[in-house]
């Protein structure tokens, strides 16, 4: 078993088994041991964590992984990895399970009861770029038990989770985030670290979970709702944007009054609003919800 994280032995594992990309997966496999070791230490493992990998590629990261973790369950949807992980670059590991199935797919909460008796998990990777924002979306709104995701997304990606509003980048993303984590860019890291290249330059962001989200609102998914379809059409006004989304149901004159409550102009617009503010929105529109439709 040859250590991964560098371009020749990468070669040497694809060639060996004639293994051509899937555009269609994402796959950009790191070649780059320096990087691999700061995704480590930026994800804090050590030996008392139970990591979750989506995506091992080759094993790469894995590998690393399953020198400093416990245990470690990698979830790969590409059939063509599996021999490859399970008869050479893992095969000396007994720390590692391999899984080959759709990380969109799976029931993470049975996983997480069977391999770490349902305590939190730390999840690094890195991503799939196609997939990005509905596997993050998934991991936290599921619920599923977990301390961290650190991962390498796409570089606007990662910077679009940290910001607040006022910037072209702010959106359903960021709050989405913002409410079930802290997120922290930990480096950058140029095209050249990964065959093939992609064309766009990547960066590792850690999202530390809040231990309690940072606002209260009556009904979670209700306010994740409004904050979609705020940013479904962000140039309109929120009165707009929410009063047209067919699946609210909410009527315009509830919106200007819940704004005029917030001491917010009726014409303002979501990507204007905090995540307090969207908090505040989801109570006063909740309540002037009929209790049927609550
Ligand atoms: N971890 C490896 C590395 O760093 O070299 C590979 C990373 S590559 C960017 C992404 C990996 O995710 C590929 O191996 C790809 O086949 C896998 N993948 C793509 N979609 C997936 C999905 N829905 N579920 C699980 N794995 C997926």
């Amino acid at each position: 078993m040859a250590a991964l994280g560098n371009p020749t032995n990468t070669i040497a594992v694809l060639q060996k088994y004639h293994f051509n990309f899937q555009k269609k997966y994402g796959q950009n496999f790191l070649i780059d041991a320096n990087i691999l070791e700061k995704i480590i230490k930026a994800a804090g493992v050590n030996e008392n964590d139970c990591v979750l990998e989506i995506g091992p590629g080759i094993g790469t990261m894995t590998q690393y992984l399953c020198e400093h973790a416990r245990e470690v369950v990698a979830v790969e949807i590409d059939k063509k990895l599996i021999p490859i992980l399970e008869q050479d670059t893992l095969s000396a590991y007994d720390n590692v399970t391999i899984i080959n199935e759709d990380i969109l797919k799976l029931d993470l909460h049975a996983l997480v009861q069977e391999k770490n008796n349902g305590r939190p998990v730390k999840v690094v990777a890195n991503l799939p770029y196609y997939i990005t924002t509905p596997i993050i979306m998934g991991l936290f709104e599921s619920h599923v038990p977990l301390d961290s995701i650190t991962i390498m997304v796409q570089k606007e990606v990662a910077e679009r989770m940290q910001v607040g509003p006022g910037t072209k980048d702010y959106g359903a993303l960021s709050l989405a985030v913002q409410y079930y984590a802290k997120p922290e860019v930990m480096m950058t890291v140029p095209a050249s670290c990964f065959m093939p290249r992609p064309n766009v330059d990547s960066a590792v962001i850690k999202l530390t979970r809040h231990a309690a989200p940072p606002v209260t609102v009556p009904d979670e998914k209700f306010m994740f709702d409004l904050i979609r379809a705020a940013f479904n059409q962000r140039r309109k006004t929120l009165v707009n944007a929410l009063g047209n989304a067919a699946g609210l149901c909410l009527e315009k004159d509830s919106i200007l009054c819940a704004l005029e409550k917030m001491e917010c102009a009726p014409t303002i617009r979501g990507e204007a609003l905090t995540l307090e503010k969207f908090a505040v929105l989801a109570q006063l529109l909740y309540e002037s919800l009929p209790i049927r439709r609550r």
